[in-house]
């Protein structure tokens, strides 16, 4: 049985309003025609706003910030927030908040290959690979719900390799029938 690509899964596309606006402050930004101005990780944007909006959101690309249309945190921002601390924020420490960016990292990565492997379920002459597929997704989507400790633990660059070998026999298959 196919599974619902991940634009039909809820829980791997950004919702900003539960989040705290982990991509806004998380990441470095470096002067480009993406973005207007250079940014330390773990520096506030200056765009954002007390409750973590986006100040300029209705005119991003007009003030140079093309890099954030773009971003896609794969559903990673709120479950960081919501699930992994449990509804608090960066601003509440200094030391909450360097975690909070620490496993936002590790976590934009596993949602990442969740969409990989969400995708390859979409895909009908895949199906001999489904279980494989699915007991993956189950795995990763599992320890996507594990404490910051152990997410900070956890193997990525296994786990991608692991993901990238199942999508290397599922392009096999797709080749073989078209
Ligand atoms: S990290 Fe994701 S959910 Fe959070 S503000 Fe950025 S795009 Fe939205
Ligand atoms: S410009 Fe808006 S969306 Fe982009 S990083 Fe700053 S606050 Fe976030």
């Amino acid at each position: 049985m196919l599974g619902p690509s991940p634009e039909e899964h809820p829980g791997l596309k950004p919702d900003c309003e539960r989040c705290c606006g982990l991509c806004c402050v998380a990441p470095a930004f470096a002067r480009s025609p993406d973005f207007a101005i250079d940014k330390r990780p773990g520096e506030p944007c200056p765009n954002l706003t007390r409750d973590f909006r986006c100040g300029i959101h209705d005119r991003l690309r007009a003030e140079g910030f093309r890099g954030c249309v773009a971003y896609d945190c794969f559903g990673a921002g709120q479950k960081v927030t919501q699930i992994t601390f449990n509804g608090r924020n960066w601003r509440e420490s200094p030391q909450m908040a360097t975690q909070m960016f620490e496993v936002f990292g590790v976590m934009r990565q596993l949602h990442a290959l969740l969409v990989y492997l969400s995708q390859a379920l979409t895909l009908g002459p895949a199906g001999a690979l489904y279980g494989d597929l699915r007991r993956k997704l189950e795995e990763l989507e599992a320890s996507s719900r594990e404490s910051a400790d152990t997410l900070l633990r956890l193997d990525v660059a296994s786990h991608r390799r692991e993901v990238n070998d199942l999508l290397l026999r599922v392009s096999d298959l797709v080749r073989a029938q078209s």
